[in-house]
């Protein structure tokens, strides 16, 4: 086996959660590896939608990227907000802003992770960074000070030791967490996901919506449609792990099943066909707070188990995750502490802003299981145009969202047309 010279921080994974904590590392001028497994363009299963979150993290990075996506429609779709479909077939729109008459672009995007990834990746600043692509994290043994890994370039093995600094972003089935604080997967706490491309689907949102479909067969998942660039539409079904085992579910049928069957979506299938196969990956919930650092580690994104349980989303934490762990390396450079004590500080930082959010998010995802509830919820949305606007504002304001955890707000709308 090869060694290498000594390198202080290294990234796993060239994903959104990589590819930002190296992003900001550059920005803060200070040089690290990055270790990916596959080179880019590559695909990654998901539902290609980009959060608001998403774009505030690169915002932060360069207010001009944003730019960029609006400069290439042929790779992101501009995206004004989501409709909810309840059990019982009603749907409401809830644009992401309440007033967006004065918005400079839309607030999310969608675009193939094929297209996102690469976009990410080219933008690594090789300044600062030493990116080794087809080069995949095999080992980890401790040190007394940092790490040694073992990695692999095609045939060959190499060791790269006295690191100081790993940050995990090497995403779900992430063997920085494994190795390094014994992560396992747990039923309730984790959701399979699968996705298709279709061409040819109709009734799309003009506004380029995102479409959940909560579909009695599939609760207490659902079926999602999101349109995408050149007449595509990224559709998939989710569903918590734990559920699919109890109801012993085939997610793929009960899709294609749903797409045959309902006559809402029958209707807008009857000529769409589909592109390439349907692929299936998991998605780590974040839904229980655990640890996100150790001695000399960090776990970012899906490393980490930081999706979102309501929504799925993940991409946004990963980037947000990867920005605070940048941030976080910076301190502990000018501190020279790579310590668990010290670590924990990141942690803090990430739930700080996020468990609030990730917390609503998990009770939201138990109110599936109550269909009446949401058909309840729906029904007098779809009447009233002031909860509508409430439920809007649950998008970028935390405090208008926790009043969905509390009781008197289901009770005032009973009393409220
Ligand atoms: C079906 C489905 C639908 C989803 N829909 C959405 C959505 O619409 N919007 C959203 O925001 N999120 C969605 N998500 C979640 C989202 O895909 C993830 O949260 C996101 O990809 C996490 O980014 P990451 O960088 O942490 O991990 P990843 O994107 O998985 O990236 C990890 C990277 O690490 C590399 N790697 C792995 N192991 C090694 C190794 N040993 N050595 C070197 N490199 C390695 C991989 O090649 C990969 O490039 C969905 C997920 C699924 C499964």
């Amino acid at each position: 086996m090869n060694q290498t010279q000594a390198s202080t921080i290294v990234i796993v994974g060239a994903g959104p959660a990589g590819c930002a904590t190296s992003l900001f590392l550059s920005k803060l001028k200070i040089p690290h590896t990055v270790i990916e497994k596959n080179s880019f363009p590559r695909d990654k299963v998901c539902g290609d939608a980009l959060s608001g979150k998403v774009v505030q993290v690169l915002k932060q990075l360069d207010p001009s990227l944003i730019q960029h996506f609006q400069n290439k429609p042929n790779a992101f779709l501009p995206s004004w907000g989501v409709q909810f479909v309840a059990p019982n077939g009603k749907s409401i729109d809830i644009p992401f802003k309440k007033d967006m008459q004065n918005e400079p672009h839309a607030p999310g995007f969608i675009s193939k992770r094929m297209d996102f990834d690469a976009t990410l990746f080219s933008w690594l600043d090789t300044t600062y960074a030493t990116v080794l692509t087809e080069t995949t994290l095999i080992d980890i043994t401790n040190e007394s000070d940092g790490h040694a890994i073992t990695i692999q370039h095609k045939n060959e093995l190499k060791q790269i030791t006295d690191v100081k600094m790993l940050v995990g972003a090497d995403g779900d089935r992430s063997i920085v967490g494994k190795k390094l604080i014994g992560r396992k997967k747990e039923n309730k706490h984790y959701c399979a996901g699968i996705r298709a491309y279709y061409s040819g689907v109709t009734g799309l949102h003009e506004q380029n919506f995102i479409e959940l479909h909560f579909l009695k067969d599939l609760l207490p998942g659902y079926l999602w449609i999101f349109p995408l660039p050149n007449g595509q539409a990224n559709v998939g079904a989710g569903m918590l792990s734990a559920s699919i085992s109890a109801k012993k579910i085939n997610l793929k049928e009960s899709m294609l099943k749903a797409i045959e069957n309902n006559p809402a979506l029958k209707a807008r299938f009857k000529n769409a066909e589909l592109q390439g196969k349907i692929e299936g990956w998991g998605l780590p919930l974040g839904s229980k707070k655990r640890p996100l650092s150790g001695d000399h580690f960090l776990l970012t994104g899906d490393a980490g188990s930081l999706i979102d349980p309501f929504t799925g989303e993940g991409i946004g934490n990963a980037m947000y995750s990867g920005m605070l762990a940048a941030k976080h390396i910076q301190k502990c450079i000018e501190k020279n502490s790579f310590k668990a004590a010290f670590n924990e500080q990141y942690d803090h930082a990430f739930y700080e802003r996020q468990w609030e959010e990730l917390k609503l998010s998990h009770t939201m995802q138990k109110m599936v299981k109550f269909p009446w509830l949401f058909n309840f919820v729906v029904n007098k949305a779809h009447k009233n145009k002031l909860l509508r606007e409430t439920i809007s504002c649950m998008f970028e304001d935390l405090d208008m969202r926790a009043k969905l955890r509390n009781p008197l707000f289901y009770l005032k709308l009973i009393g409220n047309d």
